[in-house]
């Protein structure tokens, strides 16, 4: 079933795609595997997964020793600062960093294990969405300061659209995310790069991979069903 399921959304992510002008190989697919366990993850990883995203630091801890460096991982969720220290480790792209105060205890860990932490920003395009996240406004202060810290590579934008009964209203936040990246991408702020746009879930993955999305995060279409 995983394998079936992960064809039909890897054929949907190239439809998607090719409505642009892309091709489904520019766009990563981030499996999201906070509801399921190791064998799941083996089962993805099998089918052709090369990219992990988990919510949880504890249950990622578990499941990278298990793992291991195969896959990249990637940290989705809200990080705790007292978190940062196993989240820097196994982490290879940290999509949420939303102040300065993270950013600087990302940069001294990475310090310490004498590493170069890739980051993307988490904007709060929504306020149903989440909780968290900079505000659009306050995104290019955010990411000003954040650059003058060693250790750390800002690498792009994430965010969330609100839970949505049709994918289609989803757009205008993934739109307002892309044109911010762009925007930021203009000011050539040293030691910032807008490479990545992180947004498209099994709900509004389509609609955002329209929008510019180059790494969508899906959990249900593959391991629901
Ligand atoms: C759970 C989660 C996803 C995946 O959502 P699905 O609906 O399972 O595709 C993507 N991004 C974040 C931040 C999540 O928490």
């Amino acid at each position: 079933m995983i394998y079936e399921n992960l064809m039909h959304v890897r054929q949907r992510i190239e439809d998607a795609a090719k409505r642009i002008g892309k091709s489904g190989d520019e766009i990563v697919l981030v499996c999201v595997t906070k509801e399921v366990g190791i064998p799941q993850i083996e089962q993805a990883i099998k089918a052709g997964v090369t990219d992990i995203g988990e919510n949880y630091t504890q249950d990622a801890v578990k499941k990278f020793n298990a793992i291991g460096k195969k896959v990249k991982w990637h940290f989705i969720g809200h990080l705790q600062t007292n978190k940062v220290k196993d989240a820097v480790r196994i982490f290879d792209l940290i999509h949420s960093v939303d102040s300065l105060k993270l950013a600087q205890k990302i940069s001294k860990q990475a310090s310490k294990l004498r590493i170069v932490k890739d980051i993307l920003i988490e904007v709060k395009t929504s306020a149903e969405a989440t909780k968290y996240g900079v505000l659009p406004e306050g995104a290019s202060n955010l990411i000003e300061e954040i650059s003058t810290l060693p250790d750390l590579q800002v690498m792009g934008l994430m965010t969330m659209a609100p839970i949505v009964d049709a994918p289609e209203k989803a757009r205008p936040y993934f739109r307002r995310t892309r044109e911010l990246s762009q925007a930021i991408a203009a000011r050539r702020v040293e030691n910032v790069r807008m490479q990545w746009l992180s947004m498209g879930m099994t709900q509004d993955f389509e609609v955002a991979i329209e929008e510019g999305a180059n790494m969508v995060r899906i959990g249900r279409a593959i391991f629901e069903g």
